[in-house]
């Protein structure tokens, strides 16, 4: 997370001083400036700031045009809102398995593709691009629309293009943890105006009587209120101006301790960009091996991290939503749902796959001194 300090304090005294914190009304039109930065800084044409990134995904989705009856993939080594966003919408995600990479198999994509298939979401794990070249050859060639979960992903690059400006559509977050934050936020990117409208739609009501840009193609239908105030965007157009400098800075540490831990022989797990991935993973032979090593500092088993492992999510294994006429499952009518057994593949890499900490918050000596912990014991 960019560290949040005095520049964010008096943009959002600024705000206060100015006294509209609404952004439909504010004319400092402090969220639309932000939206204009981020689009500039991803290399897409529009987006759209909203209140969480579970929010980018369900108007992204609806943008699509996805509901009832449809099936979208996604990646089974996730936060369980990707999962859950395309349930809020009325549809069924199917879970795909993630390869040595942690993230989306293009192989295991085409695979579980049926006539039902309408999207998929890939995501950027750990700021670890998806093998998004392939990704998108399957979905051309199967009709899918291509959603990013870029949440764990903002500013990370994959080829030299920004993760969440590769598909269709993709989805931000800006929670606490994430690289950026206000707290909590997210946002859309598209460079469809069509897919821009209907997110936009989507995610204030459905009100046709705002300045939507460029003027509505599409009829207004229902939305919700998924917006941000100015204060977020406030917090946000600073931590976004911050953004390069903290990636430059988790850019050398990655790079630093992915190198010492080769060298020492330590099983680095492979990635599809090396000059992108910022997300180091190191993944072992066996399951003991890795429980051993999640001992070190600044080492965690990606297996002992509740929500993302997608056994540990309760509700949708149960087919529980808040309603029992809501169900998505009977409206597809095929049974695909999500057992234990879904993606084995994955829940193995799981237990043998370690995120060793970039550090990214301590000076370099210290970083050094860490490596040292962190490959001892190998040649
Ligand atoms: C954080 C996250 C989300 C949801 O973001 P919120 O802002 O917490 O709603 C979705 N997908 C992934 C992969 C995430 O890490």
């Amino acid at each position: 997370m960019v560290k949040l300090g005095m520049r964010e304090f008096l943009a959002v005294g600024r705000v206060i001083a100015h006294g509209d914190l609404l952004r439909t009304t504010s004319n400092l039109h402090v969220c639309q400036r932000f939206e204009a930065d981020l689009a500039g800084f991803s290399g897409v044409k529009r987006s759209l700031a909203v209140n969480s990134g579970t929010s980018a995904l369900i108007c992204a989705l609806q943008a699509c045009g996805i509901g009832p009856g449809d099936e979208v993939l996604v990646s089974a080594y996730t936060w369980m809102a990707s999962a859950a966003a395309v349930l809020q919408v009325g549809a069924v995600p199917v879970l795909v398995e993630v390869d040595a990479t942690l993230t989306m198999d293009p192989d295991d994509l085409a695979a579980r593709i049926t006539p039902r298939s309408r999207a998929v979401i890939p995501v950027h794990m750990l700021n670890r691009p998806c093998d998004m070249d392939r990704i998108r050859l399957v979905a051309r060639q199967n009709d899918l629309r291509v959603i990013e979960d870029a949440c764990q992903a903002v500013g990370i690059r994959y080829k030299g293009q920004a993760c969440g400006s590769l598909g269709d559509i993709g989805a931000f977050s800006f929670n606490q943890a994430k690289n950026m934050t206000c707290g909590e936020g997210g946002a859309v990117l598209t460079n469809a105006d069509d897919l821009y409208q209907r997110a936009y739609c989507a995610h204030d009501m459905g009100v046709d009587f705002r300045a939507l840009t460029p003027a509505a193609q599409v009829p207004a239908f229902v939305g919700a209120n998924y917006r941000i105030s100015e204060i977020e965007g406030a917090i946000l157009r600073v931590q976004l101006a911050k953004l390069p400098r903290r990636l430059a800075r988790l850019r050398r540490r990655v790079r630093y301790l992915r190198e010492r831990l080769e060298r020492a022989g330590v099983p680095v797990a492979p990635d599809n960009d090396a000059e992108g991935t910022l997300g180091l993973v190191v993944t072992f032979e066996t399951e003991a091996e890795a429980v051993a090593y999640a001992k070190r500092r600044g080492v965690h088993r990606l297996f002992d991290n509740s929500k993302h492992v997608y056994t540990e999510w309760t509700a949708i294994l149960d087919r529980r939503m808040a309603h029992p006429q809501f169900d998505p499952w009977a409206w597809n009518g095929r049974n695909s749902r999500i057992t234990p057994e879904s993606c084995p593949r994955t829940l193995d890499l799981l237990r043998r796959s370690c995120l060793v900490s970039p550090l990214v918050d301590w000076p370099m000596p210290v970083v050094r001194l860490a490596a040292r912990g962190l490959t001892e014991g190998y040649a």
